[in-house]
């Protein structure tokens, strides 16, 4: 059995959603467990929406515009109107009546409204054209902790009940649920952070022994860099497990970055395809090692942040402070991109989110002196050689440097 997940961009209106009973067409009579996301932009129109809501700003607008596109959606592809309706009012008394959680508890219950719309679209339009189609909440599928807004999940329960309510439910044809969405206590949604979907795609895939995980994309397969940033990208045809964690963990964000270990666990191959050709060869990330070699791949993070931490009474920066600094980090969940010591100070790369930076450098300032650099960017190349690094730094000098044999990061300016 084949798990596909079909990201934003291929539902985000009437036509694509038209598309995706296509694209499971070339499969049939295959049954499928299908994961979708929300259509479009829906979740960071959601996500502004919650924060207006919350803050006791203006928020009717936001709302306008995301029942008025999923009616449309709706009415393009001649499916009933009354889930989605249901779905938006269940949403608006959400907003008002959760207000007394903390924010980020009050996010988890507004923000999966884009996945559970979009999956009530396309299970309709699949059901209504010869594709049946059973819908299961995801809520009762991925079993999470309350770390809201980055949802951990318990594996075993969560197998347990994928196991339980998917395999029955084939029987009658394709299995859809959300991706990105979880429930902690049946009163609760959590989410597993921003662009989780494939990662609820691996947990399918792993849980369900799947043949393989394909994820559709608007891109041909994994390239050798994001084509957006860089001129002239190349497939990559075969990955090894390792190189693709190797690569979400820079910065690459054609995968979710947890989505390999579960697949790895079983050596369940991954696909990334194109869902406007279907038939393209694609990447597949499989093995744990691969015998072609590997192109220089390029890794862009932008707005990046560089804080130089330097000791108040000029003592060496060694374990004690080390330990002190990496658990102030963690406590303020500030994922370090980049890292150098030196005899007094350490620089790290982090993403300039002022939010979160604000509390971390006073939390820091209590025992350092703290500088920072922002309008940065983070590049690391896999792979590299000098043709490459020449023509991707021009005369721009790094500010930091740091390199092994297989990959090279530096922090430039933007
Ligand atoms: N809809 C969610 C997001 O945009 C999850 C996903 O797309 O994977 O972050
Ligand atoms: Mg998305």
């Amino acid at each position: 059995m084949k798990v596909f997940k079909f990201g934003g961009a291929s539902v985000c209106d009437a036509d694509s959603i038209r598309n995706v009973g296509r694209v499971l067409q070339l499969f049939a009579p295959e049954k499928l467990v299908i994961v979708v996301s929300a259509m479009g932009k829906t979740t960071n129109a959601i996500e502004q929406m919650a924060g207006k809501a919350y803050a006791g700003l203006p928020w009717e607008a936001y709302m306008q515009q995301l029942a008025e596109s999923h009616l449309q959606t709706a009415h393009e592809l001649n499916l009933d109107k009354q889930t989605i309706e249901r779905l938006i009012a269940n949403l608006r008394s959400n907003l008002v009546n959760y207000k007394d959680l903390p924010f980020d508890q009050y996010y988890d219950q507004t923000v999966p409204f884009g996945e559970l719309l979009s999956s009530a679209l396309l299970s309709a339009w699949l059901q209504a054209n010869g594709q049946p189609t059973t819908l299961l909440a995801a809520g009762d599928l991925l079993v999470t902790d309350k770390t809201w807004r980055e949802a951990t999940v318990d594996m075993e329960a969560s197998i347990m009940a994928i196991q339980k309510q998917v395999i029955p439910a084939l029987a009658n044809g394709h299995v859809l649920t959300q991706g990105f969405i979880g429930k902690y206590s049946s009163a609760f949604y959590t989410t597993l952070g921003r662009e989780g979907s494939d990662y609820t795609g691996a947990i399918l895939a792993h849980a369900l022994d799947a043949e393989g995980l394909w994820i559709w994309k608007d891109v041909q397969g994994v390239l050798t860099g994001d084509p957006k940033e860089f001129s002239d990208m190349s497939l990559l045809e075969e990955l090894s497990y390792y190189e693709a964690i190797e690569m979400t963990y820079y910065g690459a964000t054609v995968i979710h970055p947890k989505t390999i270990q579960p697949l790895r666990m079983k050596q369940i191959p991954l696909h990334v395809r194109s869902f406007l050709q279907p038939e393209g060869k694609g990447t597949v990330v499989h093995m744990d090692h691969v015998e072609r070699a590997y192109p220089p791949v390029l890794v862009l993070k932008k707005n990046q942040a560089l804080l130089s931490i330097t000791t108040r009474d000029y003592s060496f920066m060694v374990e004690e402070h080390l330990s002190q600094l990496y658990r102030i980090f963690s406590e303020h969940r500030v994922r370090i991109n980049l890292l150098q010591t030196a005899a007094l100070s350490l620089s790290v790369c982090v993403d300039f989110i002022p939010e979160k930076l604000k509390p971390l450098r006073e939390a820091l300032s209590v025992h350092f002196k703290v500088t920072e650099n922002t309008g940065l960017q983070l590049l690391t190349v896999r792979h590299y050689n000098q043709e490459v690094l020449d023509r991707l730094l021009g005369n721009r000098e790094p500010l930091l440097t740091q390199k092994s044999r297989h990959t090279i990061q530096m922090a430039l300016p933007d």
